[in-house]
């Protein structure tokens, strides 16, 4: 309650521009997803790590766009291709141009795909792999991780966060919503659970075409695979000519250089990008083999889309391209260790009940003792301090993403000085817990 109030009593401006905006845009936000209780904070500009709100304070952003501001805000070299783009070459054509083919190449010889086409947003890039996937092997059903977000298509609302009470026993996972026809079927799988998974596709692999999953399932704040799951899912599928599809929207560039997929070694049938990869412009992409690609080649698949690769957009990408090299990401990496090594220390020091789990450039704390391998494990955490923990943070100027399920990012602009000020902040908070 103290920390509630010292939230209200610092930001009455955010509290005064959500009032406004609540009158105009449902919960006054354009993403649901930016909401929380009794406010969020406004931003008004960002650079660097850097976020300044309405109320004039400086906040560190480690939510950094939810992973999409991999290269930092106002990231000087996305700038300039941007501008050159507003000011010399024109915004949108709807025509073949050599820079959305120059990305392409780019991005097809990074990712080790066959052929990739580009989106606008996530949701977009998900419900285009699965269409590809359905026509590619004329089957319906899809099969996806229990708990497991990914955007906004109908087909993959199914078992998104759902409350422990609505989903039954362990050993047999149902949807949360009603299943939707036009939809087609969803059975819905454990994550890491590789026998549940076979006996699913013993059962109905005539029926399905695909598995989608986040290889590392970053929707949960970090849940990292097994050993030897992520190869099992690829041989499992093998076996049943079930395609396997790697929703790599969060992961990606944030992974490492050619994303999860590739640091993890195993290799899906169709890839989904999205956020990173487009410096914060609203860029994704889909792609996969060749053969599974024909599907759009030959139409069995069409894609479409007003806005996709357009010159503005490929700019940035272009730019993202240049700067995600090998050394700027590990370096990168190489900062999140240092923060979730000096936070391994107080969490240690003040026998705090949680463990960090970290991966690539994204990190995160978890309240619980125990290793979270699912989606009922993760639930099983420690949600209050969690909540606790993350207004704290906000109260004394850092901003991790908002929905707990999400985790830190450490762009190329974050030092060690600013992951610093977020193992301060931590520190004094394991100071107050112990207190
Ligand atoms: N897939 C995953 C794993 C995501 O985390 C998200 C968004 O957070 C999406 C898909 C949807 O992407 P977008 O918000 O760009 O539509």
């Amino acid at each position: 309650a103290a920390e509630w109030e010292r939230f209200t009593a610092g930001t009455p401006a955010s509290g005064e521009h959500n009032a406004r905006a609540s009158t105009t845009l449902p919960l006054g936000v354009t993403s649901s997803f930016q909401h929380w209780d009794p406010y969020p904070v406004s931003i008004v500009s960002a650079r660097g790590a850097w976020l300044t709100d309405v109320d004039g304070r400086r906040l560190l952003d480690l939510s950094m766009g939810f992973g999409a501001m991999l290269v930092g805000h106002l990231n000087p070299l996305v700038v300039q291709r941007v501008t050159h783009a507003l000011e010399e070459t024109g915004t949108l054509f709807v025509t073949p141009s050599p820079t959305a083919t120059e990305v392409a190449e780019r991005f097809k010889a990074r990712f080790g795909l066959g052929m990739l086409r580009f989106t606008n947003s996530g949701t977009e890039s998900l419900m285009y792999a699965v269409r590809s996937a359905r026509a590619y092997t004329g089957r319906k059903a899809i099969i996806k991780i229990e708990g497991g977000y990914h955007g906004g298509y109908d087909a993959l609302q199914v078992s998104v966060k759902p409350a422990l009470e609505d989903i039954g026993p362990a050993e047999a996972p149902i949807p949360d919503v009603p299943f939707d026809v036009e939809a087609g079927t969803v059975y819905v799988t454990p994550y890491n659970d590789l026998p549940y998974l076979t006996r699913l596709l013993e059962e109905h692999a005539s029926e399905v075409a695909a598995v989608v999953m986040e290889p590392v399932v970053e929707n949960l704040s970090i849940v990292l695979p097994d050993a030897g799951y992520l190869a099992g899912v690829r041989a499992a599928c093998d076996a049943h000519g079930v395609l396997l599809i790697f929703d790599e929207v969060k992961t990606g560039l944030t992974a490492g250089y050619a994303g999860a997929s590739q640091r993890l070694g195993v290799k899906p049938d169709l890839v989904t990008l999205a956020k990173s990869i487009g410096g914060g412009l609203p860029l994704a992409a889909f792609g996969g083999t060749d053969e599974v690609m024909q599907v759009v080649v030959d139409g069995r698949m069409a894609h479409f889309g007003t806005y996709n690769g357009n010159p503005l957009v490929m700019a940035a990408a272009s730019a993202v391209d240049e700067l995600c090299t090998h050394e700027a990401l590990d370096a990168a990496e190489a900062v999140n260790v240092h923060a979730l090594t000096a936070i391994d220390a107080v969490i240690a020091e003040y026998e705090l009940p949680a463990h960090t789990v970290g991966f690539g450039a994204k990190g995160c704390v978890t309240w619980s003792t125990r290793p979270v391998r699912n989606y009922r494990d993760y639930k099983a955490t420690d949600f209050g301090v969690a909540e606790l923990s993350w207004l704290w943070g906000v109260n004394r100027g850092v901003l991790t993403p908002p929905g707990l399920d999400e985790q830190w990012l450490v762009s190329l602009a974050h030092t060690d000085a600013d992951m610093d000020t977020l193992v301060g902040e931590f520190t004094d908070l394991a100071k107050a817990l112990r207190g």
